[in-house]
C-alpha cells in the first residue's frame, strides 16, 4: 500500500481548501519580546510577534527565568519519572499550593499541559461517576470537548454563554443523575467572557457542579491574576477552576483546582496525570515564581490593558472593523481562508510583522480571522506600524475591490 499518497490525497484537499497550516519558524529572544527571529527560505530576519500567548511577555521575566535556572542546578532537568514512581518533586508540591492559593480552593493537581488537564479531568469525572450528564457550552475547547468524548458521560450541548438555553436543558436532565456544567471564562478567538455568576447561580439551582477553563484568563484578570472569577468574586461557588502555566504565566503546564476528594480523585484514577512523566522541577519553579509575582504586581495588567485599549482605539481611527469584546484579544474578522492567508503572508514579507491566520477547525469555516495579542511589551510605535500596515493593505483591498 501507497500509505504516502493515501497521506498526501487528505493535505492536497487541505491546501485547497486554503486550510494547510504553514508554521511560522521563530527564535524567541529572551529580552526583546515581542521581537523574533523568523527563519525561512531565504534566510533569518526579525519580526514582531503579535499573536503570542504569552500574553505578558512572562517568558522572559527575570524572576522566572532565575527561577527555572536555579532549579536546573538544583535539581537537573527531568523529573526522573511519573507522579506515582519517583517523579513527584518538592518544587510540584510547592507550585500546587501555589496554585490552590491563587484560586482559593483546597488543592490543585499538576498536568503536563493545560489541554491534558482538561481531558483527563472531564474524562475521569464523566466516565467514573455514575449516569453523568456533562452540559457543554457550544464554544468550549476541543481539549474539553475530547475529554467529555472519551469520557462517553452523556453529553449535552447549550448554545454559548445563554443561559436561558443552559437552564431549560439542565431542567431537563433527571434530578438525580450527577451534572458537570463545562465552560470557559475568556473564550479564546472571539474574546468574549461568559456570564459567571448567572451560570454558576443556574447549575447551583440543579445541583450540578461547576467545570471552569480560565486558560485564557489567568495572570491577566483579578487582582491576583486568579482570572475572571477571582475578579467576579465567585471563585469559591466554582467546583472545579482549570488553567495553564503556558500562556500568560509564560511556562509550561497545566492544572486543576478544587476540593482535596476531588482533586484526589483525579489523581488516583486519571490515566492522563497518573500515566505520564512528571514536569521538570525547574519548570514548576518557573511557573511559581510567575504565579507569585503575579500574584503581587498589577503593573503588567495595567500596562496590558492599556495597549490593548490603544490598538483598538488606533483600528477605529483607521476605520478597521474589529470584533468588540470586553477582553484583550483583538480579532479582525477576513471571513476566508485563503484571504486571511495572503494578508499574513504579506503583513510578514513587507512589514516584518507576524500574525498567524486563524482558519479551520480552530474557528468555524468562513469565521477565518487575525487574531491579534497585543502585550505589555507592545510598544506605542508597534501599535502605529501595525495599524499602518493594516490601513494600507485595506487600502490596497478596497482598490481591488473597486477594480474587479
Ligand atoms: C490553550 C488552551 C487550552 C490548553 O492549554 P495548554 O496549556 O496550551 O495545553 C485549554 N483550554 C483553552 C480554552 C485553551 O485555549
Amino acid at each position: 500500500m501507497d500509505f504516502d499518497a493515501l497521506f498526501s490525497e487528505q493535505l492536497d484537499a487541505l491546501k485547497a481548501e486554503g486550510n494547510y497550516r504553514y508554521f511560522a519558524e521563530l527564535e524567541r529572544q529572551c529580552g526583546k519580546f515581542p521581537r523574533a527571529a523568523n527563519h525561512h527560505a531565504d534566510g533569518v530576519r526579525d519580526v514582531t510577534v503579535w499573536c503570542s500567548n504569552d500574553y505578558l511577555g512572562m517568558g522572559q521575566h527575570p524572576k522566572v527565568i532565575a527561577a527555572m535556572c536555579e532549579a536546573v542546578e538544583r535539581c537537573g532537568t527531568g523529573a526522573g519519572g511519573t507522579r506515582n514512581i519517583s517523579g513527584t518533586n518538592h518544587d510540584h508540591l510547592l507550585l500546587e499550593r501555589e496554585l490552590a492559593d491563587l484560586h482559593g480552593k483546597e488543592a490543585a493537581l499538576l498536568f503536563t499541559s493545560g489541554y491534558v488537564s482538561n481531558w483527563a479531568a472531564l474524562s475521569t469525572l464523566g466516565s467514573r461517576l455514575k449516569d453523568c450528564i456533562i452540559l457543554s457550552d457550544a464554544g468550549n475547547h476541543a481539549s474539553m470537548i475530547e475529554g467529555i468524548r472519551h469520557s462517553r458521560a452523556h453529553k449535552v450541548i447549550w448554545k454559548h454563554n445563554d443561559v436561558a438555553d443552559l437552564e431549560e436543558k439542565l431542567a431537563a436532565c433527571p434530578a438525580n443523575a450527577p451534572k458537570i456544567v463545562a465552560f470557559e471564562s475568556v473564550y479564546s478567538m472571539d474574546g468574549d467572557v461568559a456570564p459567571i455568576r448567572e451560570i454558576v447561580e443556574v447549575a447551583e439551582k440543579y445541583g450540578a457542579m461547576t467545570y471552569l477553563d480560565e486558560v485564557h484568563a489567568v495572570g491577566l484578570y483579578g487582582p491576583r491574576g486568579g482570572g475572571i472569577s477571582e475578579r467576579d468574586g465567585i471563585a469559591d461557588r466554582i467546583t472545579l477552576i482549570e488553567g495553564t502555566l503556558g500562556k500568560a504565566f509564560g511556562v509550561v503546564g497545566g492544572y486543576i483546582t478544587g476540593s482535596h476528594a476531588l482533586c484526589d480523585f483525579i489523581r488516583s484514577f486519571a490515566s492522563g496525570f497518573i500515566f505520564t512523566t512528571a514536569l521538570p522541577p525547574a519548570v514548576a519553579a518557573a511557573a511559581r515564581a510567575s504565579i507569585r509575582h503575579l500574584k503581587e504586581s498589577d503593573s503588567e495588567r495595567l500596562r496590558h490593558q492599556q495597549q490593548v485599549a490603544r490598538l483598538r482605539a488606533a483600528l477605529d481611527r483607521a476605520g478597521i472593523p474589529h470584533m468588540r469584546n470586553p477582553s484583550h484579544i483583538v480579532p479582525v474578522m477576513i471571513k476566508d481562508p485563503v484571504k486571511t492567508r495572503m494578508l499574513a503572508n504579506y503583513l510578514m514579507d513587507e512589514w516584518g510583522i507576524y500574525v498567524q491566520p486563524i482558519n479551520y477547525p480552530t474557528v468555524p469555516k468562513g469565521t477565518e480571522r487575525l487574531r491579534f495579542t497585543p502585550s505589555p511589551l507592545h510598544s506605542d510605535e508597534d501599535i502605529e506600524r501595525l495599524v499602518a500596515a493594516l490601513s494600507h493593505l485595506w487600502k490596497q483591498c478596497a482598490v481591488a475591490h473597486a477594480v474587479a
